[in-house]
């Protein structure tokens, strides 16, 4: 028969516990989903051994069985296969339909297979929306308004899809229950396959008369205008999740949801760090060496420091406080001050004169400090 091992099926060791099983036979059901994978026959068959394999391994006593004797314990002479004489696809979905559970993908999937006959309601697919935010923005939190354009609940019918005043009938393929079961001869013997049905899209009802806005659908396309509080402190690349305000179901059924993704836009000074910030701060000469009061860009606006006379290049100021928020409310990062000392490129006839005689003097010899500025000193207060 060349049966495969149930635990080479889902991918576990012999020892596995059950949740890990359980796991296993979740990815490889998903996997192989008949919804994923329409018409696919290969993918049919390895669903179905996969939930052969876990209908023996989820069970401990049919698994202790399993480990004893094998394939063999379930074959009592028949006609080997399972052993009840195969699984349908609607036994599969009764057993182990909890196993897709939670998973939201299928929402988004037109078809997923009786769901709401079986209970499941009908989700529109997500909607995706891109909100692009400056430091400031995000420093300080933000509502946004975006135009999104998605499907929502259709006035004229309510949703139906049927043509006002107009009843819904019984499907007559399926006689309203939204699957059709076929009946295929395999070596194994029948093999009953139950599909989404065709006429209905497993709705189970059919419309006499389509509304005439929504052309039977149920939703229509419309633009609408969201508003979003973006809290403080969030980063690039993060999803806001807004529950409901995605698209509407077809004829019926739960809205998806909207994903708003944070693109933060570079500020032309600051650079963000987590929730510090970083700038690089010139000085002239002049300035390092005799000290002054400098204007340097915060989230809150410029705002002015002391330079102390004497201050080094490479030297970093940390102004506790001063940079992003946590986005779970908790704290502030600091904005971190690197200090850079502009030498210009040219002087003239008179400045040349002047650097020639502080050259000539013992003050502008280098002495430094090692211990206090040396560079690995200066890392360490700059990544800290
Ligand atoms: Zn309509
Ligand atoms: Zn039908």
């Amino acid at each position: 028969m060349g049966k495969r091992d149930y635990y080479e099926i889902l991918g576990v060791s012999k020892s596995a516990a059950q949740d890990e099983i359980k796991k296993a036979y979740r990815k490889q059901a998903l996997q192989y989903h008949p919804d994923k994978n329409p018409g696919d026959k290969k993918a049919e068959e390895k669903f179905k051994e996969a939930a052969e394999a876990y209908e023996i391994l989820s069970d401990a006593q049919k698994r202790q069985k399993y480990d004893q004797f094998g394939h063999a314990a379930f074959q009592n002479g028949g006609a080997g296969g399972f052993h009840s004489g195969g699984m349908t696809m609607e036994d599969i979905f009764s057993q182990f339909g909890d196993i897709f559970g939670g998973f939201g993908g299928f929402g988004g999937f037109s078809g997923f297979s009786g769901g709401s006959r079986r209970g499941g309601v009908p989700k529109g697919s997500n909607l995706r929306v891109k909100v692009t935010l400056n430091l400031e923005e995000v420093a300080n939190g933000v509502e946004k308004k975006i135009k999104v354009k998605k499907y929502v609940s259709c006035d004229a019918c309510e949703g139906s899809g049927a043509k006002h005043g107009t009843a819904k009938n019984t499907c007559p393929t399926c006689h309203g229950h939204g699957q059709v079961t076929r009946v295929t001869h395999t070596f194994l013997g029948q093999m009953q396959t139950a599909s989404t049905c065709p006429t209905c899209h497993g709705e189970g009802t059919t419309i006499s008369q389509k509304c005439e806005s929504c052309y039977g659908e149920g939703i229509v396309k419309k633009e609408e205008v969201i508003k979003i509080n973006i809290p403080a402190g969030v980063a690039e690349g993060m999803q806001i999740k807004m529950s409901g305000k995605g698209n509407a179901a077809r004829r019926g059924g739960v809205n998806g949801d909207l994903l708003v993704i944070i693109h933060e836009k570079q500020h032309p000074e600051l650079t963000r760090d987590g929730s510090d910030l970083l700038y690089n701060l010139y000085l002239s000469i002049p300035q390092a060496t005799l000290g002054a009061t400098v204007e340097i860009p915060t989230v809150e606006g410029r705002a002015k420091i002391k330079i102390e006379a004497g201050t080094q290049p490479g030297r970093v100021l940390r102004l506790r406080g001063k940079g992003m928020p946590e986005v779970n409310g908790y704290g502030k990062g600091d904005l971190l001050v690197q200090i850079n000392v502009w030498i210009p490129k040219s002087l003239d006839k008179e400045e040349r004169k002047v650097f020639e005689k502080m050259e000539q003097s013992d003050t502008f010899t280098p002495r430094p400090d090692r211990s206090e500025h040396g560079f690995f000193n200066r890392m360490k207060n700059f990544f800290e």
